[in-house]
């Protein structure tokens, strides 16, 4: 192992972050030594923190009506091939439903960004659930709003919000992105999420198109500035209907490095393995958690929509059902030592104190 490298990441360790050419060292210079060694401090805060026990979060995606156009998205509006469908307030419920009796305490409302759900439409849909299921928690994930529609869902009983920032760097944020969206104002949602209450996830793409290890740098940066209690970190992967499609997926194992490395800065931090991660390698969400992740968020769409929901081509658990998902992501933790815990698992909920 590089010794230089190997003080960088002990580095982090002690002071939870590092300079911008620190980072830029660390990342360009890793190789399968590094990425095992920062593996192994990044599972041991992990266990520390969590014991063996894996939060699960059920998604429900009901909607891929989308007024972006993220160039990388498979659900952006100018994708003439999506098939676009919307789920009904019952329709979520029940799938809210369904997930509560399959052990699930969080559900997390995912879509496109659709004028159809307006702020106080799905206030009322927050409100149903937490009435339904008092003893749970909900989190949004339905893109960029004003502060005071934010406002309104928190006051709704919301309680989490996933809103990656995708990057944090303006000129590569341009590149991804038509020139309606901005930059500043993705990052104002955050700040806005994050002063109203909401435990706020931010996160990012690894090996994006036109991404670089400075941006990187400064992704790990903004992260360590902003303290999010959530990160989302997967790797991009092309959508066949996107300009990105001939662009090469991004790096396996540099998903697996910076999830060590932000489980490392961020101990307490709520840090999934992603659907994107599974996706890329069939083992990628055990491999995930054995690099610090402690959060996996299956499915609870009906099936009949989930081949719709298509971010990225290739999508995992698209034929399956909520209690397939559940039993095969059962079997999967055990494989590694670990087990799925029937709790909220809120942000500095710490299951398990011992060493
Ligand atoms: N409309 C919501 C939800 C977006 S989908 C919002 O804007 O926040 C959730 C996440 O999927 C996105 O934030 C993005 O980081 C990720 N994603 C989208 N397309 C992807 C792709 N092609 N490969 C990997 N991840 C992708």
């Amino acid at each position: 192992m590089n010794e230089h490298l190997k003080e960088l990441i002990d580095k982090l360790n002690a002071e939870k972050t590092l300079s911008r050419s620190e980072w830029v060292e660390l990342i360009d210079g890793h190789g399968d030594e590094e990425r095992a060694y920062a593996a192994s401090i990044a599972n041991s805060l992990r266990k520390k923190r969590f014991g063996n026990k894996i939060f699960i979060r059920g998604i429900v995606e009901f909607s891929n009506y989308c007024k972006n156009d993220c160039y990388y998205c498979g659900i952006r509006r100018s994708n003439k091939n999506a098939q676009r469908y919307r789920l009904t307030e019952e329709e979520i419920l029940e799938c809210c439903d369904e997930g509560y009796e399959t052990g699930y305490r969080t559900f997390v409302l995912q879509s496109g960004e659709d004028g159809a759900y307006p702020p106080a439409r799905m206030a009322e849909i927050v409100r149903s659930i937490k009435s339904a299921h008092p003893d749970c928690a909900v989190t949004l994930s339905i893109g960029e709003q004003e502060r005071e529609e934010y406002a309104l869902l928190r006051e709704a009983g919301a309680d989490r919000y996933l809103l990656r920032h995708e990057t944090a760097s303006k000129e590569l944020y341009e590149k991804l992105h038509p020139s309606f969206l901005s930059f500043e104002h993705r990052m104002k949602c955050l700040r806005d999420l994050k002063e109203l209450g909401f435990q706020t996830g931010a996160g990012m793409m690894i090996g994006a198109p036109y991404q670089r290890t400075e941006h990187l740098a400064e992704d790990m940066l903004f992260l360590a500035e902003f303290q999010p209690q959530m990160v989302g970190m997967g790797p991009f992967l092309p959508h066949k209907d996107t300009d990105f499609r001939d662009k090469p997926k991004g790096s396996y194992e540099l998903t697996l490095f910076l999830l060590a490395l932000t489980r490392i800065m961020l101990p307490n931090v709520l840090l999934p393995a992603t659907t994107a991660l599974g996706t890329i390698r069939p083992d990628g969400r055990e491999q995930g958690v054995l690099h610090g992740a402690n959060v996996i968020m299956p499915n609870l769409s009906p099936t009949a929509v989930r081949k719709k929901y298509m971010l990225y081509d290739n999508k995992i658990c698209t034929e399956d059902t909520t209690a397939d998902c559940k039993f095969c992501l059962q079997a999967r933790m055990k494989s590694i030592g670990c087990e799925v815990a029937v709790t909220r698992g809120d942000f500095g909920e710490f299951v398990d104190s011992g060493s």
